[in-house]
């Protein structure tokens, strides 16, 4: 029977792109067997149901062929769904780490990731907010297993390899439990051959038959201007290798903070002194922001406290080409030793200042 993951979603055939995902997201937090007090298990089943609608109509290839068989291929040739198929659990990060508590998509997929190998690499590289204001390129290193050429990934000497004798060669092996007419077939990955079908006739020495050693890798990650903070960037490919398949890397741009500089999305914020006669009188101050020089007018009659905004000086926003503002919260320094000019010449002030102010106050 032709399945249909319309229903499963509970969207109509001509649904967008944006209520599919709506739908999804609404499913995945009802159903997801760690948020349900309900069977585990139907809800595991439920899960992977709207998991696998989500799969095939988010995808317009898929969506198309499904539109006009009433079926779709996974893999190669493979019509049934398994979560090595599933290619967004990164997309719903944000959602499951607001509604699982923290772990994010890890413990949420956890348990159906480790059904197939987990590939996927995560490496955190930490960067200054001026490496994101100018958008740096940074080389990462790291090590991750890769396929062992000596042995081609087979594991076996000179790349002999003989039929597996526990699956005969299927990679996989049945257990029937139960009796009578109540009879369950499960189908799990042949463990002597790790579902490849075949076993070394000798081990390779160079891995010792695991078919993979450790090798130092890098990639060269060019940070987009003005990213947020935890940005994910994905490398495919340079993910660890396990049985001819290799997983994906990903980079997470951890930003340290500045002194003296906060970010507020794509707003900065910093402080600047001045003295009273400044404030007072007004000026121009010039000062650093990373490697940019910024001119800074400061009218008369600023207060001690006060902002300035300098538009367009903040950061870059992703993707725009366009820059949040500065802000420049103004201090009024008082001095704190004085020579005897500059007391005769505030204590003069002080006495005009308070006539004018008794003057005014009668
Ligand atoms: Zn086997
Ligand atoms: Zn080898």
């Amino acid at each position: 029977m032709a399945k249909d993951y319309y229903a499963s979603l509970g969207v109509s055939k001509n649904a967008t792109p944006e209520e599919i995902k709506k739908a999804f997201r609404a499913l995945a937090i009802k159903y997801h067997p760690d948020s349900t007090k309900e069977d585990k298990k139907q809800a595991e089943e439920k899960f992977k149901e709207i998991s696998e609608a989500y799969e095939v109509l988010s995808d317009p290839d898929k969506r198309r062929m499904y539109d006009q068989t009433g079926s779709v291929e996974f893999g190669q040739g493979r019509s049934d769904f398994t979560w090595q198929d599933f290619s967004h659990f990164s997309d719903f990060d944000d959602l499951f780490s607001r509604f699982f508590g923290g772990g994010g998509v890890d413990d949420l997929f956890g348990g159906f990731r480790n059904q197939g190998p987990d590939l996927d690499l995560a490496v955190r590289v930490k960067v200054s907010l001026s490496d994101v204001y100018y958008g740096e390129t940074k080389t990462v290193k790291f090590r991750r297993n890769s396929v062992c050429q000596a042995c081609n990934g087979t594991g076996a000497k000179d790349g002999k390899v003989a039929t597996c004798r526990t699956c005969g060669g299927s990679g996989q092996q049945r257990y029937v439990q139960g009796q009578g007419f109540f009879k369950m077939v499960s189908v799990v990955t042949c463990k002597t051959c790790n579902g490849t079908g075949k076993v070394p006739i000798e081990q390779c020495p160079v891995c010792k038959g695991t078919g993979t050693i450790t090798i130092n890798d890098s990639v060269n990650v060019n940070i987009p201007k003005g990213a947020p903070d935890n940005v994910k960037i994905r490398f495919r490919g340079h993910g660890q290798s396990q049985n001819g398949r290799t997983g994906d890397l990903y980079v997470v741009i951890s930003i340290t903070e500045e002194p003296g500089i906060t970010r507020r999305g794509n707003d900065l914020y910093m402080q600047q002194e001045i003295s009273f006669p400044e404030a007072a009188l007004g000026t121009e101050i010039e000062f650093n922001l990373f490697k940019e020089k910024i001119l800074l007018k400061v009218p008369a009659g600023t207060q001690p406290g006060e902002s300035i905004r300098v538009k367009g000086a903040g950061m870059p926003i992703m993707n725009s080409g366009g820059k949040g503002d500065l802000h420049v919260r103004i201090m009024v320094s008082v001095p704190k030793r004085l020579s005897s000019r500059e007391k005769e010449l505030i204590s003069e002030l002080g006495q005009v200042t308070q006539k004018k102010h008794s003057w005014f106050s009668k």
